[in-house]
């Protein structure tokens, strides 16, 4: 792109992000319809005629779309106009405030996800304006309550307004992120994502006066048990194909890892051996590939008793369980069910609060290869990997009706990869000046040669 245009796109994919981080769409409540609004606005500067749909006073989402021709599949464009909240106190900058300074735009969605959001809306005005030739419909949707589960937003209007919004291709947040390793970038592509069972587990006992411990039956220490099992539990491993080819292409970059990676794939038993040592060197990568090597329980809340003196009859936990692709939720809590039987599950009950099956979009696709090429051609000593994504997003609503998904965010390694994620929910997050102009350049290129 010639610097007149690369110029144009910074200034207007920065502002447009400076003022949606400016509304706070925390959710929840979420209240993203004034964000909608907003998208809609700057759309409609480029003649778009956009849709709201609100699923409840408030829970806002925009849709809107340019023709093509029909001759090729559609391809939506998806992104997410909530945010997780934030905590001023924290933070370097105000969270709300759509702060741009040293290069950078700070604020909570900087990168989950309105980030995107500005990418995607600065694409659509680019395609508009050169007046792009499409052979397939492009639609953009950015929806609510994504950090909720996504009922009120992707998946409502995926039940209720499928002809609006569901289309062939998807591409979504979830990848896209460089991963900087022996000096060369690799970006991710999200493929796959786990499922997930959100359990509650009631631990039940018999009250008593806190003095004489032992003549009643304490929930709290039966809960105890609990925890300390299944938090401390590892789960079979297994290796399914998206993660062996990420694995392998790590491997490839990095002489370091070569070794290490190269073993855990050839004895994938000794796995967590391996990663206890790669943890020296980078915590957050090791992790997170322990975790996609197996189902994960994490508790995250826990609650139980009324008063200082009483021993209380019941203790609730809930936790957070992921499965992996070829797995279910149902799997997951017979094998938690397994783990608790000596501790007696006549005094335990469960209760599911959520599930949803893994989803995963095949590699083999022309679009998938079409971003392999296109990256190449902005970074040629670059390469991409598919990534299966620990966490959920909305892209298993579209996975569910067949369409084919991608998680494919461009952004570049401006700072640790590992630094980058945990400002994703935390504190001070931010996407560089250079990542939006960057990620709007990828993504036109991608998008206008896929369809055109
Ligand atoms: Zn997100």
């Amino acid at each position: 792109m010639c610097a007149k245009l690369l110029k144009e796109i910074e200034e207007e994919v920065t502002e447009f992000l400076s003022g949606l981080i400016r509304i706070n769409t925390t959710n929840p409540p979420g209240n993203e319809i004034a964000a909608a609004k907003y998208t809609a606005k700057a759309l409609e500067k480029d003649g778009f005629k956009c849709e709201l749909f609100e699923s409840s006073p408030g829970r806002g989402s925009v849709v809107t779309r340019l023709r093509g021709t029909g001759e090729k599949p559609s391809l939506l464009l998806l992104s997410h106009l909530d945010v997780v909240a934030a905590n001023p106190k924290e933070w370097s900058v105000d969270p709300f405030g759509g702060v741009v300074k040293d290069g950078f735009v700070w604020g909570r969605g900087a990168l989950d996800m309105k980030g995107m959001t500005a990418v995607e809306v600065t694409t659509m005005r680019l395609l508009k304006r050169n007046n792009v030739k499409l052979k397939g419909d492009v639609i953009l949707a950015a929806t609510a309550d994504e950090e909720k589960g996504g009922e009120a937003g992707a998946g409502w209007l995926v039940k209720n307004h499928a002809k609006k919004i569901v289309a062939d291709y998807v591409l979504n947040e979830g990848g896209g992120l460089a991963i900087p390793i022996g000096g060369r970038n690799v970006y991710t592509v999200q493929t796959a994502e786990k499922g997930i069972l959100w359990l509650r587990i009631r631990a039940k006992g018999r009250p008593g006066h806190g003095s004489v411990p032992g003549a009643a039956d304490n929930a709290i220490m039966r809960m105890n048990k609990v925890i300390e099992k299944l938090g401390n539990h590892r789960s079979k491993i297994t290796l399914v194909p998206t993660v062996s080819q990420f694995l392998n292409t790590v491997a490839k970059e990095d002489k370091l890892l070569q070794q290490g990676l190269t073993l855990l794939l050839q004895h994938p038993e000794r796995a967590d051996q391996l990663l206890d040592v790669m943890a020296q060197q980078d915590k957050y990568m090791a992790e997170e590939i322990r975790a996609r090597l197996r189902m994960t329980i994490t508790p995250t809340m826990i609650c139980g008793g009324v008063k200082e003196n009483i021993i209380p009859s019941e203790c609730e936990a809930v936790l957070d369980c992921r499965v992996l692709p070829g797995q279910t939720p149902e799997q997951a809590l017979r094998e938690i069910k397994e783990l608790l039987m000596d501790i007696g599950l006549d005094k335990l009950e469960f209760e599911i609060i959520q599930a949803s099956e893994p989803s995963e979009s095949s590699m083999k696709t022309p679009l998938y290869d079409l971003i392999l090429r296109v990256l190449k051609e902005f970074e040629p000593d670059c390469s991409a990997a598919p990534i299966l994504l620990t966490g959920g997003t909305d892209s298993r609503f579209f996975r569910n009706v067949g369409s084919v998904c991608y998680g494919f965010h461009p952004v570049r390694s401006d700072t640790s990869y590992s630094e980058m994620q945990e400002t994703i929910h935390g504190i001070d997050e931010s996407i560089s000046i250079g990542s939006l102009v960057f990620g709007t350049s990828v993504l036109y290129s991608v998008v206008e040669r896929f369809m055109a």
